[in-house]
């Protein structure tokens, strides 16, 4: 063959052409290659074809038949146009039904034979009888030049698109992978395939296209069977590839030592107000002996809401600046880039240590004296590193986010020409194998326990019509000299509109609340006036806070009890969690009430009760992966990651542990894959378009 089959268009194998090529491309597919990890989305199995005597009501199930009649019915007054197909085995009779697409009455002829299949209904004029409302629906005599393959067998049903049915859609995949069969090569090391005892590749692809022998169906289905375990192996085992090939390019970069007696440090752990948590404890410990490696760090610290990793990122910054390098540290948003740096400033009051703000608004000021190595420590928004600020000595990075810094932009900063530590917060809690792929490249540390003093949020949901309720009760906590949020949603389609909804929402609350002071901000305020609003509050001049969701992320104030959320079914589980996360963070007892519509979809209302029933932000996670799924919640899209094709990382976390280990081993013992010359051409194609992973080649 003269091309690779990743090169290799689709378009020139033998039985498809252009025109094909063409329905195909929509699909995705336009080499060969694509075509291969172009998975069923389920499998029928046809070995036996069920006797339609036998089909059992509210199952799903397929059959085999003649058309015995097709006719276009019109309900009384012309309503409605029903296709109606009755389908025949000899044992008894299947009614399959269209609405309102008369043109499906084209498709048959009396005599056809069909394979139907969908969830089976009592027909509800007769009330006895079996109706398919519209099935899946092959015609077997539509062409016949291949044997065995649309039936007697367990066959794959392939998403299509229009232009191409479920049986030529079939056949092409069928052409595409017979001619492709003998060219696919295995790349993967032996002695992995051995330990995992793996199917070879070729017959990976054979089997979960087209299935020989016993596999059970079910396992099929869900993609459990050792031919898709195999592939899901294959797709993780590269992934990591690519992440132990940049922590281990990390590694063999100089880095700096940090040596410094601690002496900053413990000035300011001097001046706390509180005792650390042991987890806060060994995760510094963790990150010191780090930075006084020779390698550069590059670690994750993942922790609840409020378990504390400010400080944490403090006591790192600080070795930093007595080591006598600079440190950086990057905020998601600029409120939250503002809080930080008034915090910190504060807790290094009394020390010679100087700080600076740098954000979108506030960039001249003192630019040249961060280069000119005048100022210790900068915090900004990732304005600061992504654009040309320049830094004397920059030794450390923090980067405190939400999942917006992935990989590649981490590999960017490397490339900057410096190499200093990096530590990457997480603001919210993600599943352990999503970190491990997501942040998969660096090392990992867990704050795994809150404050001693901390009491879990009581949270609970309200209708909206139950608002006099929550505000008798919202009285009572300012009556105490409590503190409250109030947050409405932000309204996608229309910044306007969320902001009347804030602002009417705070003049409301206010002719409601008259003893007390109702304040508002939101996104639209100048920088000036929100710091005013936030000092405001944080000194008690403001009672309750009003506001878009600027909140949603690191606000610290103590003594605010009540967190109140407006249409808390607009908002996304992580997002509640962060909301929720801004109380409950100092001695008195704190609430969170979810305000929520009457009729909520099926995902609303899981997450509502899910807020109310766990406060674990790790659970919630877990909760919500499961929920929405990886890919959209974590925004993997975006964080430059491959796609995975065939992989999931709920269903396959095992599969992904086991792939991990062998990854990481295998670069440890041979960094550049000079052995394995085949993996590192597929790695590298793997990883297109996303990094270059050998800086080398
Ligand atoms: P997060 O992990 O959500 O970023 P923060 O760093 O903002 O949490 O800390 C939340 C609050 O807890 C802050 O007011 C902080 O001063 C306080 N805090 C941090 N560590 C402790 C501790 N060990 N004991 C008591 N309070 C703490
Ligand atoms: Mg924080």
């Amino acid at each position: 063959m003269s091309r690779p089959l990743h090169e290799y268009s689709v378009q020139y194998v033998k039985g498809i052409g252009p025109q094909r090529a063409k329905l195909l491309a929509r699909l995705g597919i336009k080499t060969v290659y694509d075509a291969l990890y172009y998975l069923p989305i389920r499998y029928e199995d046809r070995r036996v074809q069920k006797k339609i005597a036998e089909l059992r009501y509210d199952t799903f199930q397929s059959v085999f038949g003649k058309v015995v009649s097709a006719e276009l019915i019109e309900t009384p007054r012309g309503k409605m146009k029903i296709f109606e197909l009755v389908v025949s085995d000899g044992t008894g009779v299947v009614t399959a039904k269209w609405f309102n697409q008369p043109y499906m009455k084209r498709m048959f002829k009396k005599g056809d034979e069909v394979f139907l299949s969908g969830v089976v209904k009592r027909n509800r004029y007769w009330g006895v009888g079996f109706e398919i409302v519209n099935p899946d629906y092959e015609i077997a005599s539509e062409d016949n030049d291949i044997e065995n393959i649309h039936s007697h067998r367990i066959v794959p049903v392939y998403r299509c698109t229009a232009g191409l049915t479920a049986r030529s859609m079939r056949k092409i995949m069928y052409q595409i992978i017979q001619f492709a069969l003998p060219e696919i090569k295995d790349y993967m090391p032996e002695e992995i395939i051995k330990r995992h005892r793996l199917p070879a590749l070729y017959e990976a692809i054979q089997n979960v296209h087209f299935p020989d022998g016993d596999i059970p169906l079910d396992d099929l289905n869900e993609r459990r069977s050792i031919y898709h375990r195999r592939l899901a192996f294959d797709e993780l085992f590269l992934l990591q590839c690519g992440l132990a090939v940049m922590k281990k390019g990390v590694q063999q970069a100089r880095g700096i030592q940090f040596k410094t007696e601690g002496q900053l440090w413990d000035a300011v752990l001097k001046r706390l107000s509180f005792e650390l948590t042991g987890a806060q404890k060994r995760v510094i410990e963790e990150i010191y002996s780090d930075m006084e490696k020779p390698v550069p760090m590059n670690r994750l610290i993942q922790g609840d809401v409020g378990s504390g990793k400010t400080i944490v990122a403090l006591s790192a910054m600080l070795k930093a600046v007595e080591a006598g390098y600079q440190a950086a540290l990057m905020a998601p948003t600029e409120i939250l880039a503002e809080q930080h740096y008034y915090n910190i400033k504060n807790l290094l009051d009394g020390t010679d240590v100087s700080i600076e703000l740098l954000t979108g608004s506030k960039r001249d000021r003192r630019t040249d004296e961060i280069a000119s190595g005048k100022v210790d420590i900068v915090i900004g928004t990732h304005a600061l590193i992504q654009e040309a600020v320049e830094f004397k000595a920059l030794g450390l990075v923090v980067i405190d986010e939400q999942h917006r810094f992935g990989v590649m932009q981490r590999a960017m900063l490397r490339r900057k020409g410096f190499n200093p530590d990096v530590l990457v917060m997480t603001a919210t809690p993600i599943p352990r194998t999503l970190s491990l792929t997501l942040y998969g490249d660096l090392d990992y540390s867990v704050i795994d326990e809150l404050p001693p003093d901390r009491r879990p949020v009581i949270t609970k949901v309200y209708r909206h019509d139950q608002k006099a309720l929550l505000i008798k009760f919202l009285k009572g906590e300012l009556k105490k000299g409590r503190q409250a949020y109030v947050v409405f949603p932000l309204i996608e389609e229309s910044e306007k509109l969320s902001l009347k909804a804030a602002v009417t929402g705070r003049d409301e609350l206010q002719l409601l609340l008259p003893e007390f002071r109702v304040g508002l901000i939101h996104g639209r305020m100048k920088q000036q006036e929100k710091e005013q609003i936030m000092r405001d509050f944080k000194t008690g001049k403001i009672d309750v806070l009003v506001s878009t969701t600027v909140i949603e992320v690191g606000v610290d104030v103590p003594n605010a009890t009540v967190m109140v959320v407006f249409h808390a079914e607009r908002f996304g589980l992580s997002q509640l969690h962060q909301l929720r996360g801004r109380v409950g963070r100092g001695k008195h007892q704190s609430y969170c009430m979810l305000l929520a519509e009457n009729r909520l979809t099926e995902e609303a209302r899981k997450r509502l009760y899910c807020m109310a029933k766990y406060t674990d932000g790790f659970r919630i996670a877990e909760e919500d992966f499961k929920i929405r799924g990886p890919g959209e919640l974590f925004g993997t899209r975006q964080s430059g990651m491959p796609d995975l094709r065939v992989s999931d990382l709920l269903r396959d976390a095992k599969v992904l542990s086991a792939a991990r280990e062998d990854a990481f081993r295998l670069i440890e013992k041979d960094p550049e894959l000079r052995k394995y010359p085949l993996l590192k051409g597929v790695l590298e194609r793997f990883w297109k378009d996303k990094i270059e992973i050998f800086k080398t080649s």
